[in-house]
């Protein structure tokens, strides 16, 4: 049963589960499918359903005003995978497009029209990829957050108590310029509370660790 079809990838229910056929092998037949164990994910109400069957690209921790509005928290966790990689299960999620404040190219939030869940971002910038609401897997916890995966973003817009934890990547907005340059990152010695002045400052170097 053919499920959905998205940027490239078809999912079909198989008794073992579910298969994804790649545009990439010939006519996505049967004797072409590669079984792969799919981490699933899906809004409050179950309409939509996602699944991705890769470990993310990487994880972003993005402290932003956007983000902060977009989930009515302190932060997003945002594994971001390949769009080859990941693929609508179920339902068909609506869309809301703006654009950055920093780029200005076009953001488009995916969420579930029936229950308002948001569950992944799609960037002009970044055509390659996704970003996924991290909170909206069915276990959240499957993908690595290691600092070798993972960096903050826009710490210059984190609310204050928001603990940064010691020996991640960390910036003060993008990791990268607008023209792709990328931003030497700040790494803490410690774990960093933001607005706190006794764990430490971004401006205070005493606290700091810079990569080798
Ligand atoms: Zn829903
Ligand atoms: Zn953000």
């Amino acid at each position: 049963m053919l499920l959905h079809y998205w940027w490239g990838v078809r999912c079909r229910n198989s008794k073992s589960g579910f298969v994804v056929d790649y545009p990439s092998e010939p006519n996505g037949g049967s004797a072409n499918c590669r079984r792969m164990s799919l981490n699933q994910g899906g809004c409050l109400c179950g309409a939509v359903r996602y699944a991705a069957n890769s470990t993310p690209v990487r994880v972003t921790y993005c402290h932003c005003k956007f983000c902060q509005r977009a989930t009515g928290s302190a932060y997003l966790v945002e594994p971001i995978f390949q769009k080859t990689h990941f693929a609508i299960i179920s339902g068909k999620p609506a869309t809301y497009a703006q654009a950055s404040e920093g780029s200005g190219k076009r953001v488009t939030i995916n969420f579930c029209s029936t229950c308002g869940t948001k569950l992944f971002l799609d960037l002009e910038r970044f055509p390659e990829t996704v970003g996924v609401y991290g909170g909206t897997f069915d276990d959240p916890n499957w993908f690595e957050r290691t600092p070798q995966v993972s960096r903050h973003i826009f710490l210059d817009s984190a609310l204050n108590g928001t603990v940064i934890p010691a020996g991640f990547r960390t910036f003060r907005e993008h990791a990268w310029l607008n023209d792709g340059t990328p931003v030497e990152p700040v790494i803490f010695g410690q774990p960093h509370a933001i607005g706190s002045k006794h764990l430490g400052n971004l401006g205070h170097p005493g606290t700091l660790v810079l990569p080798s």
